[in-house]
């Protein structure tokens, strides 16, 4: 088996061909490399039309994705990973029960369906869907907010995302991770946030493979460095991973940089339950805190600037 990588990626992109829309494929391709990212996915509204011009702007170093956006009337979806020129229907809403065929048609190919910005402040942007059949879910949508990438759609997406994890699910695989994208119309856009996903190698398989897995978390820039390792009897397990712990006590720990007097705040079943004191001015350091698999199924953490605004958050860590 390959040495897996962590690589950064955009999955939520549009050019000119959506409304709205202002940068030609090769801008946003040259964007996305002064960025950091190692992949993008490009998510038109309703067309696909647009997938044929972006192999000459991918390389080894910057994979696309080809995907789309549907803009339904009751929420939007991104569907990842389909056929080149392969396009998905949108008008419909949730009252025509037409969705479930659409997100079977992705799956069909190997791709993935996101629920976008389920909370985004515009008449169709409320996501009404069952998640059922969905497999990941945008909780940080970078288009709507002004300084940083944050704001209260955001804040409200995360909070049902959280409420929503349990510990049964996280053990029999049927939860659904987070992701986060910019949902990029404009210049200096791209990347704010992004998701950082540990793969095989830079391929759209092993990428999506990834990101279902929620083996990711999600950056407000390439400035910022996460790890998160829980430990105990002697293993270790990451982001997206289970640990065993053999009923032994199990310590957690996160790594951050780039995040200057941030808060690291862990949260498990039982919600928000340590905050460790903040990092120093230069934005790096370590958190740390210790459970057990029988007080906490998963673990995962949020990193915030001191305005409360987000930097980080991962998708758990399972603990059994
Ligand atoms: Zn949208
Ligand atoms: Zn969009």
């Amino acid at each position: 088996m390959p040495r897996s990588s962590w690589y950064r990626g955009d999955c939520h992109v549009h050019s000119v061909l959506s409304t709205a829309g202002e940068l030609t494929p090769q801008q946003l391709a040259a964007a996305a490399r002064a960025a950091g990212l190692d992949f993008i996915a490009t998510t038109e509204h309703n067309t696909a039309e647009g997938h044929g011009a972006w192999a000459a702007h991918a390389g080894p170093d910057l994979l696309v994705i080809l995907g789309q956006e549907a803009t339904t009337q009751t929420g939007h979806w991104l569907a990842l990973g389909i056929g080149p020129g392969q396009s998905v229907d949108w008008d419909y809403g949730v009252q025509d029960h037409l969705v479930d065929e659409q997100v079977d048609r992705v799956h069909g190919v190997g791709g993935l369906c996101v629920a976008a910005h389920p909370h985004a402040p515009y008449p169709t942007g409320d996501f009404a869907y069952p998640l059922q059949g969905f497999d990941v879910v945008e909780v940080w949508n970078g288009q709507w907010a002004s300084d940083r990438p944050w704001n209260a759609d955001n804040e409200r997406a995360l909070a049902e995302w959280a409420a929503a994890l349990t510990a049964a699910d996280l053990r029999d695989g049927s939860w659904r991770p987070a992701m986060g994208n910019s949902d990029t119309h404009l210049a200096g856009q791209l990347s704010l946030p992004h998701t950082v996903v540990l793969a095989e190698e830079l391929s759209t398989r092993a990428i999506l493979a990834g990101i279902r897995a929620g083996r990711s978390w999600i950056a407000e820039s390439a400035a910022v460095g996460l790890s998160l390792t829980a430990t105990a009897a002697g293993h270790g397990a990451g982001i997206g991973e289970r640990l065993n712990s053999l009923g032994e006590p199990v310590n957690v720990r996160a790594d951050i940089r780039g995040v200057p007097w941030a808060t690291v705040s862990f949260h498990t079943d039982h919600g928000g339950v340590h905050r460790a004191p903040e990092l120093p001015a230069h934005g790096a350091g370590a958190a740390q805190w210790h459970t057990t698999a029988r007080e906490s199924g998963f673990v995962r953490v949020e990193v915030r600037h001191p305005n409360g605004h987000m930097a980080a958050l991962t998708n758990p860590v399972v603990l059994t």
